[in-house]
């Protein structure tokens, strides 16, 4: 594990002047800005929570560049891994206290009472909204959240390891719930970045026997130490043939952020294997055969972040001691030049931006 501790430049006190520092998106077409803003105030059922680390996601950037058909709409503030203090209580809320530690996932609002609410589905609400995508999120020193979205932070886990595991963490411990990895599954996993490093652990806990595939050998590195048994440089050798020589994936997770990583997830599967796809690439499509899915029984499923519980489990296991977060921390100052070195490949797994 890489903790590199840097501490931003002192700012004013936030509280004395109402004012916060954020990183807030203007464009799509330009970097983010860390400016002035007001700290939020909470109305019913919502709390302020003062922001200690917030992880740069790949959504983030995608969220910044406005990649996906569906788009935040500027200005924003980004961000959906915030852990914080709570800090203020809007009326009604009764889930959290002031001084309590919680997390800010992703899913910032959902409705209760749909279908998809009531069944263990709050991820498919249609009335949901995101953090740091339709709702402000924890690239700021404060942070408005649902307080019954927020989930809170035992005190075994680390407040700044936390951070990745609020989006890395629940979002590939779902996919390999979803996958339904089993003992001795021979699962391969597409992209070591901040969702993949994490991936490999739980299809790990899961029982499952890990292939890592990036095209960056230090990520590949990483994967051997977190427990992956086979490593594949995509860059250098054709992660299928590979794949297929070992007897063919019973699972693929797909996080890489490339369409044709995506193809030959698919094409590392045996027959009745399953492909989760999460890493959402801006070209948004892939090619897939008919023939072959039908005829090998092959299941092709979406996997979209996780629930509170999902998250809450995230948290126990880690408390547990069950998983390792690999992260650098950098002051939120430098969300640019962050953003360029996810880019480059050039993170240890996840950078955590303090503000
Ligand atoms: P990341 O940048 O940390 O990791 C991506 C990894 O993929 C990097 O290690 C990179 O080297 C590797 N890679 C790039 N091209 C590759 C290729 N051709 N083959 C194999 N590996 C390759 O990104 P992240 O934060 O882990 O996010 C990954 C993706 O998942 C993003 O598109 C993000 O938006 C998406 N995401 C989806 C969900 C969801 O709920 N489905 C949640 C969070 C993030
Ligand atoms: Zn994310
Ligand atoms: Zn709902």
């Amino acid at each position: 594990m890489s903790v590199t501790e840097k501490r931003p430049p002192a700012v004013a006190d936030p509280e004395s002047t109402g004012t916060m520092r954020a990183a807030v998106v203007h464009a799509f077409d330009s970097p983010l800005e860390v400016e002035a803003k007001p700290i939020p105030i909470p109305g019913p059922g919502e709390i302020v929570v003062k922001i200690e680390t917030c992880g740069l996601c790949h959504t983030d950037i995608h969220a910044a560049h406005g990649d996906w058909p569906v788009k935040p709409k500027p200005p924003f503030i980004p961000g959906h891994e915030g852990v914080g203090i709570v800090a203020t209580l809007g009326p009604g809320v009764t889930e959290v206290g002031v001084g309590d530690r919680v997390a800010l996932p992703w899913l910032g609002y959902a409705c209760g009472t749909c279908d998809y609410c009531i069944s263990g589905w709050e991820t498919l609400c249609p009335h949901q909204q995101m953090m740091g995508y339709t709702m402000d999120g924890g690239f700021a020193e404060y942070a408005k959240a649902f307080a019954r979205y927020v989930v809170k932070v035992p005190d075994g886990v680390d407040p700044v390891e936390a951070s990745p595991l609020t989006c890395a963490g629940v979002t590939t411990y779902k996919a390999v719930k979803v996958a339904g990895t089993r003992s001795s599954d021979l699962v391969a996993v597409f992209g070591i970045g901040g969702l993949g490093h994490l991936a490999i652990q739980y299809a790990a806990i899961a029982g499952g026997r890990v292939i890592a595939v990036d095209v960056v050998d230090e990520k590949l590195e990483l994967a051997r130490e977190l427990g992956a048994e086979f490593t594949v440089n995509a860059a250098k050798e054709d992660p299928v043939a590979a794949i297929q020589k070992l007897g063919g994936a019973d699972q693929a997770i797909a996080t890489a952020v490339s369409p044709r990583a995506v193809e030959q997830a698919y094409g590392s599967l045996r027959r009745r294997g399953t492909i989760v796809f999460v890493g959402l690439p801006a070209d948004n499509y892939v090619q897939l055969p008919i023939f072959e899915t039908v005829l090998n029984g092959i299941t092709v499923v979406g996997s979209i972040v996780g629930t509170r519980l999902d998250l809450r489990e995230v948290f126990e296991l880690h408390a547990a001691g069950k998983t390792k977060v690999v992260l650098e921390e950098r002051p939120l100052a430098e969300v640019n030049e962050a953003i360029a070195d996810v880019n480059a490949g050039r993170i240890p797994a996840r950078i955590v931006l303090r503000p």
